[in-house]
């Protein structure tokens, strides 16, 4: 099922130029109401429950309702990421809340070089890789 906001949470990211639930969704389908403040999915149909808008909502906001057999009517299980955590709300049906949190990385976060000290080869029409700097394709037989 797509995601649904509970409006009495949602506080528009604070009036903030670009909500967290629009600025990481894939498909672009959540949307700010600037008169009311509130978020919504402007095509649920298209929806595929990544859940990305799920964890980055700072109020828990945003609701994907999960199959019964995982979480049956009544209940609700909300993912919330934060850079060094995440941590899942359980709600069970008689109304009593669990939260769980675990850490999601082991390294500060910006500190990680994405190119792992490889050099950049720089040439977008080379069919090598740019970590096979130096190499050279073996020729057609
Ligand atoms: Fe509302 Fe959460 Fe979206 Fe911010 S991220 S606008 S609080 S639903
Ligand atoms: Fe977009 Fe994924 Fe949220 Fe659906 S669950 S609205 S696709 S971020």
């Amino acid at each position: 099922m797509p995601t649904f906001v509970h409006t009495e949470k949602c506080d528009g990211c604070r009036g903030a130029e670009v909500s967290a639930c629009m600025s990481i969704c894939p498909n672009d389908l959540m949307k700010l109401d600037t008169g009311r403040m509130k978020a919504f999915n402007q095509e649920p149909e298209q929806c595929w429950e990544c859940q990305c808008c799920v964890k980055a909502c700072p109020q828990q906001a945003i609701e994907v309702r999960a199959c019964q057999d995982v979480v049956p009517m009544g209940g609700a299980c909300i993912p919330l990421r934060t850079d060094n955590a995440i941590m899942w709300t359980i709600k069970f049906r008689d109304g009593e809340v669990k939260r769980f949190k675990f850490p999601v990385r082991t390294t500060a976060v910006g500190s990680i070089d994405p190119y792992g000290h490889k050099p950049l080869a720089g040439n977008l029409d080379d069919q090598l890789f740019f970590t096979e700097v130096g190499k050279t394709l073996p020729t057609p037989a």
